[in-house]
């Protein structure tokens, strides 16, 4: 048996991640969709990053002949008149790579040089580092250095073609940052070992599940837990709920008064345990500051890691589409508008003009998290100068519900999560995301690619089209059957 870099790096994080995904890989969960999407990105992070190489070669050989990658590779190493080397080769003591980038420095030294599409170091890139060397160097190549190559998020696009030597940066990993042979050889033989059980390791869940990525098989080993679990209260730290957990307190009924918590948190254990919802008596005052007309919006975007359009730069967001409902006055019917980006072409300008259009004139603007509506609305000021103007006036209005509901309002559903979709389905029984083509932030940038490629189908794209329109338009329409809802329980008015 052999291992890959990535296997040996789940591995890392958890030798029962590992066991899963050689044995059990039928046991991962999540969106592949969501996953393909990552691979791809990545995939087009590379290209990218190979055109900073002039000359380089690709070993273009798939997964299911490696043995001849390997040999191709032994060819180009071999020939001192590849400058570069894409996608080498190699494999030593039960383990194989494929290095992203080794870039020749002289007659026989290599430097080895692995892409992310991050933009920044992390510390468990030096596993990945690690690894290589080891491999690298076990086959015989000379290293004479091992570097990251991640995205620069300062370069700015000029919307023509990437230049590779500013979109990346290059950064030498230092020798004490990188991961000894002898504990990678160690933590190898291990894995080895456990991968030829016959059951996996008896490894208990813990922060490994969720560090430093994600685990997919996170479900399989994380039965859900009872509503009233201790851990589903609001930001609570691990170390708070393992306290509990080892008085043997595992539902919020069963913690003490004293018991240090915070006011959220203890405001949220009052609210589950009495089974009704806590209104805060400044609720009135807040929601009396709303002024007619009212706009709810809301904004879709994708932040794809290589920039789109002229002046963006890596991962700044694309805005895509928006959802208003509007309401004139108190009792008055409310009116939906929406934009939706319909092919590849800038979205920009005709994104922020109808939506101008859209909330003209009105005196409050409620979103869900302001903070991200306004990053955008900066973005779009930053892209769009001559826009600054009406852009500062639409900040200037902005309310957010979502800092509301965390200062004032808790229901027992709420679950620890003040997410809009939480909030929605606790405080408004008969509005769910269950059955939507799109519920979810991520499931909108991802059904939206699917929309613009010209490739889609035209009965494919009316139905990604229907879902986007729905989903978005139901987050503002959720936004404002709660203020309706908050302010006849506390008999607050907009004016
Ligand atoms: S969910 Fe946690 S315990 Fe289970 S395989 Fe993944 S990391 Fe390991």
């Amino acid at each position: 048996m052999r291992i890959s870099k990535s296997k040996f790096v789940a591995g890392v994080q958890c030798l029962k991640r590992l066991y899963f995904q050689v044995h059990h890989p039928e046991l991962a969960t999540g969106s592949s969709e969501a996953t393909e999407a990552v691979m791809e990105q990545g995939h087009q992070v590379g290209l990218a990053a190979q055109k900073a190489f002039p000359g380089g070669v690709l070993v273009a050989v798939d997964h299911k002949h490696l043995d001849d990658a390997v040999r191709i590779t032994r060819e180009l190493v071999g020939n001192a008149e590849v400058p570069a080397i894409f996608e080498a080769t190699f494999e030593y003591g039960g383990v194989l790579v494929r290095t992203d980038v080794l870039e020749r420095r002289s007659r026989t030294g290599y430097r080895l040089i692995e892409v992310k599409s991050a933009t920044g170091l992390k510390p468990h890139y030096a596993y990945d580092i690690g690894i290589q060397k080891y491999v690298l160097s076990g086959a015989g190549v000379n290293l004479e250095g091992t570097c990251l190559m991640y995205l620069n998020r300062d370069y700015v696009f000029d919307g023509q073609e990437y230049d590779a030597s500013r979109l990346f940066v290059i950064a030498e990993v230092p020798l004490e940052q990188t991961i000894g042979d002898t504990e990678i050889s160690r933590r190898v033989e291990n894995q080895l070992r456990v991968l030829g059980q016959p059951a996996p390791p008896d490894v208990e869940p813990g922060r490994q599940c969720t560090e430093p990525v994600l685990c997919e098989f996170y479900d399989h080993c994380n039965p859900d837990l009872a509503a009233d679990h201790v851990s589903f209260l609001p930001r609570m730290r691990t170390e708070k709920v393992d306290d509990l957990i080892a008085s043997g307190i595992m539902s919020v009924h069963q913690i003490p008064d004293e018991f240090p918590l915070s006011e959220t948190q203890r405001r949220a254990v009052d609210a589950v345990k009495s089974g009704k919802m806590w209104i805060s008596p400044e609720l009135a005052g807040e929601l009396s500051t709303l002024r007619y007309p009212i706009c709810f919006m809301d904004f879709e975007t994708i932040f794809p890691a290589l920039p789109r359009f002229a002046g963006m730069r890596p991962y700044d967001h694309v805005p895509f589409q928006w959802s208003v409902h509007r309401q004139e006055r108190a009792g008055e019917l409310i009116k939906r508008y929406d934009f939706l980006a319909e092919n590849t072409s800038d979205p920009r300008l005709p994104f922020l003009e109808s939506l101008c259009q859209a909330i003209k004139a009105a005196g409050s603007i409620v979103v869900y998290n302001q903070g991200f509506e306004a990053s955008r609305l900066d973005d779009l000021a930053r892209w769009l100068p001559g826009h600054r103007s009406e852009i500062a006036k639409i900040k200037a209005k902005l309310w957010d519900l979502l800092a509301v509901i965390r200062r004032s309002v808790y229901h027992p559903d709420f679950g620890g999560s003040f997410s809009l979709k939480r909030v929605a389905g606790a405080i408004l029984s008969d509005m769910s995301y269950d059955g939507l083509g799109v519920a979810e932030g991520i499931q909108a940038g991802i059904a939206w690619t699917r929309l613009v490629d010209p490739a889609t189908s035209p009965e494919e794209k009316d139905k990604l089209k229907r879902a986007l329109l729905q989903y978005c338009g139901q987050d503002t329409h959720a936004l404002a059957r709660i203020i309706d809802v908050l302010t006849k329980q506390t008999s607050a008015g907009a004016v």
